[in-house]
């Protein structure tokens, strides 16, 4: 997605900067023809670097082709008049058949030589120069087609930014020589001077020799430096490189030569200083160019009073001197300077802070959602548990209520079928059970015999040894019974001191027979006073055409023929 949107934005400003270059070519269909008139040679790095600002700016607004450069050499040929007028000539020639719009100048001999009119041609066309370092305003007066940038010149902060490097100096040498330029300088040097600390002993050094210079520098005291203004050729005549004789002079000093002109310096053993750019210098020149051909009048630009100086500095020759860098002022250019690792690979570097501060960053959010996801599976497993065991202990409950449930209900089921003081079963179990019996020996060829049994003169028993003796001898008779029966027959208490005798298998004299075995049995129950149980039985035995009503009120008859009939007897359907 990230991706996605830098590559559309990617595409975006790619498309835009397309249009904008086309915008741009469109913009340089324009055939405007500029002059660039140096003072100097092409390879005086001033002039080569002023030259690439020109040409950088102007890229674009007019074909390459349009801008034409020429190099007056000034440096070599100083206040030549025979020179000027040659190079006058030359340039007429050269330029009937290119109509200028306009002309760039760099330094002060094009501008004064444009200026003295030395250039018919140029006459009227707009000037825009630059590099001048010291103008004299009165030579402007009339020529409303010049504007441009003051390079001026920067004595007091230089000799400013001198004393809070070493405060230990105490003498600034200057150095100037008596070419126009040189003179130029040197006046506006000593207006100044009067501005700074006075304190200071600040010289002027116009007229020596360069061997007496190298000599002079070879043995300096220690509390002097050198400020360069400019030099062009030493009293002997003699051209001044600054390639060649500056990179003498500043090998043998024993003190640093500062300087202000930028480029032309810093690599020619001078510590540094308050320094101009000449790039940054041509390309301002050319975007006043620009305006003018863009319709802007000239006079509506006024002249900029000075170009701009920038602290810059000489690495080696900082060490050289033992100049603490800690008090170089902020923002200085530092050239020559020992690329450290983080400086040569700064990019690299920077790129794998980034990247691992990216990645760092996806880890700590990553161990973060871990730890959090962690937290949670720990929190979920402790809820599972205690879940699983509650779960465990509330089935464990309940299975042990389910027993008690069950031992309940088959207590209940009990209950509801047995008779408590007997564990016989009761009448309405005894009931259930000859229904089935009725029904499946109604279809039978097999007998069913019932006997009701009532015990004699249970009430006597009652009242002559109290209830519970009573209850005793009904269970004493039930065990009775129980032991006395077939295995497949069944005895109930059917109610009272009355039993049911359920006889399947047997006929009635089958029945009489056991019911006889009964007789006898209940016998041995022998009460307190000698007298024994006596039973009274009704026997009837199943017939086809009965139902349990039926079958039960011939035996309720048969015992009621039984108590007629004098007690302790058996009384069966067969005496009918
Ligand atoms: P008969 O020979 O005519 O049958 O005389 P009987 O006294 O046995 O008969 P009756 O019907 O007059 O009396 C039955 C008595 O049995 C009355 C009642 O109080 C007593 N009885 C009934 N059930 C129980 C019991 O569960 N325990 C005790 N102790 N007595 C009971
Ligand atoms: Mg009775
Ligand atoms: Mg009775």
């Amino acid at each position: 997605m990230i991706f996605r949107r830098f590559f559309s934005g990617f595409l975006c400003s790619l498309l835009f900067g397309l249009a904008v270059f086309q915008l741009e070519c469109y913009a340089a269909e324009n055939n405007f023809r500029i002059l660039l008139l140096n003072s100097y040679h092409p390879q005086y790095q001033w002039t080569a670097d002023l030259s690439d600002g020109v040409k950088s700016e102007l890229l674009g607004f007019i074909p390459p082709e349009n801008l034409h450069i020429e190099y007056m050499d000034e440096r070599r040929f100083v206040s030549d008049p025979d020179y000027h007028q040659k190079i006058s000539q030359l340039l007429e020639y050269k330029y009937r058949n290119f109509p200028i719009d306009l002309i760039i100048s760099s330094d002060d001999a094009a501008f004064y030589f444009l200026i003295k009119n030395e250039f018919n041609f140029a006459q009227d066309k707009p000037v825009v120069f630059g590099g001048v370092n010291v103008l004299d305003v009165n030579v402007l007066q009339g020529k409303t087609n010049f504007t441009g940038v003051l390079e001026g010149m920067e004595i007091k902060d230089n000799i400013n930014l001198i004393q809070s490097l070493q405060p230990e100096v105490s003498r600034v040498i200057l150095l100037a020589d008596k070419s126009e330029l040189g003179v130029r300088m040197r006046q506006q040097a000593i207006q100044d001077i009067k501005l700074v600390n006075n304190l200071l002993q600040i010289e002027i050094w116009d007229d020596f020799s360069f061997d007496y210079l190298l000599k002079m520098a070879a043995q300096m005291p220690q509390d002097t430096v050198f400020l360069l203004l400019a030099i062009h050729k030493d009293n002997q005549g003699r051209y001044f490189s600054f390639e060649h004789e500056l990179k003498k002079l500043t090998e043998i000093s024993r003190v640093p030569v500062y300087g202000m002109w930028g480029s032309v310096m810093i690599n020619q053993g001078v510590i540094g200083g308050m320094m101009n750019n000449p790039y940054q210098h041509g390309s301002e020149l050319a975007k006043i160019a620009k305006e003018i051909l863009n319709g802007q009048a000239v006079s509506s630009i006024p002249i900029k009073q000075k170009s701009e100086f920038v602290p810059t500095f000489n690495y080696m020759v900082l060490e050289k001197f033992n100049i603490n860098k800690d008090y170089l002022p902020a923002g200085s250019l530092i050239h020559n300077q020992p690329d450290g690792f983080y400086r040569k690979y700064s990019v690299l570097i920077n790129l794998t802070l980034f990247i691992v501060a990216l990645l760092s960053a996806v880890v700590v959010i990553l161990s973060f959602n871990i730890n959090r996801r962690k937290k949670v599976e720990a929190l979920l497993s402790d809820l599972n548990r205690d879940l699983e065991q509650r779960v465990k202990a509330r089935t464990k409950e309940l299975a042990s209520k389910n027993v008690e449930l069950e031992s309940m209900m088959q207590n209940m089921k009990y209950l509801a079928n047995t008779d408590v003081l007997t564990e016989l079963p009761n009448r309405r179990a005894g009931m259930k059970r000859l229904q089935k019996l009725q029904q499946r020996y109604s279809h039978s060829r097999f007998n069913l015999s019932v006997a009701m049994i009532d015990i004699d003169y249970f009430k006597n028993i009652n009242d002559c040894f109290g209830h519970d003796i009573g209850d005793q001898v009904l269970k004493q008779t039930a065990d009775v019974l129980q032991d006395l029966i077939r295995p497949s027959d069944f005895a109930i208490r059917w109610g009272g001191e009355e039993f049911l005798l359920l006889l399947p298998n047997a006929n009635t004299q089958e029945a009489y027979l056991i019911c006889t075995r009964i007789q006898a049995g209940v016998k041995k129950i022998v009460m307190a006073d000698n007298s024994y149980i006596t039973l009274s039985i009704g026997l009837a035995e199943h017939l086809a055409s009965d139902n349990t009503e039926s079958l039960l009120k011939r035996a309720d008859e048969n015992l009621y023929y039984a108590k007629g009939n004098g007690r302790n007897r058996i009384e069966a359907e067969t005496r009918s």
